[in-house]
């Protein structure tokens, strides 16, 4: 056995907070990560640097805000130093299988240090581009289209025009409806299980560096059947689920309708979930065959999370910061560190150098993020703060216009979160104490303490982004850029 502990991460795409049973939700989604937690360090409170993917992993891989190289940048910069850079200096073996995200592929950087990296996006099954997509779009006949301009004159004739139209697509489309799996747009936990897997078979007896990201409860929902019958909703065909996800994608339909179908929509995200758990419980399985385990930092979290109407909203909105979408789960399994909870929040700027930390490995001085682990192994307590920034609107970051719009910033405290929505000049501060939900700012003059406070954390951080920009850094990536773009536009690809 090396005497160099090794490091399993996991990330998942979309993966809430309060929809994992090991936090409590009351829908056992993750039964074996619930036999997990009972040997690791549980974070309830963990908050991502950025949200969604493509802001959030700057700050899980290299522990650095998403903004900080300038927001035209996107993913890492060629040779910034991330985890897998400096356990590749360390002579580590190392892997990654992503499950088709555009934005985690080589072309952003996040390729470097590793030995192996699969992205799945040479096959048909990655992710689409934005929800959209997801409705299959029927070529309306010139006819057609005159009625519907007619109809959207007045608002009844409106209405029932959009459903029944609807209802026809549907209907067209059934036949394409054969089975969850052909509906699928990117692999499953069990494809990117089984490849991890072989890779280890390979490598086991060196010191092993393994990143998996799974994607599956993102949309559209379409879980495997066994997880879905495991979870109690054998009786949802094909047809069914691609139902349920085309009517929660309208564009025509207020909050009201929308929440008739809301716990079906929530039946097939938690599927999901559970499925990545019972693909976990595998590797877990495999990993202790190879005799991996026993020497091994287990960390499994998530880049955000996932909206259901609880501000209006579906899916995960760049322009959004509740915790909906910002609280990930957070479970670290380190052999000789004892079990326990930690409830203060906990940024994952700090994942990196914890997860370093906790393996003996040396932190690059490029990390932002300090590690906790001291205060986790003596179980010491401590006053924790995140800060998160994205860009309004940025939903399609190969554009960059999407990039340059205003930066939305929250600071999160245990009892305050203080959201600076910057293109609209908004300030809210909420009491999650008293307004778990954030659906009432905190009036002005109230609590002032508080709101000093953060608003001194959100100054220092808006000036230590500009000091402590690394130019270097910023150039290379933004020559890496064009260089692709130009590249791409003269081979006529679109970017
Ligand atoms: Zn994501």
């Amino acid at each position: 056995m090396s005497a160099l502990k090794s490091l399993v991460l996991i990330t998942v795409d979309c993966l809430r907070a309060d929809h994992v049973s090991f936090l409590g939700y009351n829908r056992r989604t993750t039964p074996f990560l619930e036999s997990l937690a009972a040997e690791s360090v549980i974070f309830s409170t963990a908050i991502v640097a950025g949200a969604p993917t493509y802001y959030s992993f700057p700050g899980i891989m290299a522990s650095r805000y998403p903004l900080a190289l300038g927001r035209d940048v996107i993913g890492l910069a060629p040779h910034e130093p991330t985890i897998a850079s400096v356990l590749n200096q360390s002579g580590y073996s190392s892997a990654a299988f992503v499950a088709g995200n555009p934005y985690l592929s080589p072309r952003f950087g996040y390729g470097a240090g590793f030995g192996d990296f699969q992205d799945f996006l040479n096959t048909d099954s990655a992710l689409p581009s934005s929800g959209s997509n997801q409705v299959t779009k029927i070529r309306r006949t010139r006819w057609n289209q005159a009625l519907a301009a007619a109809c959207h004159k007045f608002g009844p004739a409106a209405f029932l025009y959009n459903e029944l139209y609807f209802q026809y697509c549907q209907r067209l489309t059934s036949r394409t409806a054969s089975s969850l799996d052909k509906l699928r747009r990117f692999p499953s936990a069990d494809v990117i299980i089984d490849q991890a897997c072989q890779w280890l078979s390979g490598h086991a007896g060196q010191p092993l560096f393994l990143w998996l990201h799974f994607i599956d409860p993102h949309c559209p929902y379409y879980p495997p059947l066994p997880a879905l019958a495991s979870m109690g909703n054998s009786d949802v065909s094909a047809f069914r689920a691609r139902y349920v996800n085309s009517n929660w994608n309208r564009g025509d339909l207020g909050v009201t309708r929308l929440k008739r179908r809301r716990d079906q929509v929530i039946a097939l995200y938690d599927s999901g979930i559970h499925w990545v758990d019972v693909q976990i419980g595998r590797l877990v399985n495999k990993l202790r065959d190879l005799c991996v385990w026993d020497n091994c930092v287990f960390a499994l979290t998530a880049d955000h999370g996932e909206e259901f109407l609880d501000h209006g909203g579906r899916y995960h909105s760049p322009s959004k910061v509740t915790d909906e979408l910002i609280r990930v789960p957070l479970l670290i399994r380190a052999g000789e560190v004892k079990a326990q909870l930690v409830n203060t929040p906990f940024s994952l700027l700090d994942l990196a150098p914890t997860l370093l930390d906790a393996m003996d490995a040396p932190i690059p001085g490029s990390f932002r993020g300090n590690s906790c682990w001291s205060q986790v192994r003596d179980e010491k307590r401590w006053d924790g703060q995140a800060i998160v920034e994205c860009i309004t609107s940025c939903s399609n970051p190969f554009r960059l216009n999407d990039r340059l719009g205003a930066r939305i910033l929250a600071i999160r405290e245990k009892r305050y979160k203080l959201v600076f929505n910057f293109g609209i000049s908004t300030e809210q501060l909420f009491d999650l104490e008293a307004d778990p939900h954030e659906l009432h700012p905190v009036a002005h003059g109230v609590a002032s303490p508080a709101r000093r406070r953060l608003l001194e954390v959100a100054r220092q951080h808006l000036t230590d982004s500009l000091n402590s920009r690394d130019l270097n850094q910023r150039l290379t990536a933004r020559l890496r850029d064009l260089r692709l773009e130009w590249a791409e536009s003269t081979a006529g690809v679109p970017i």
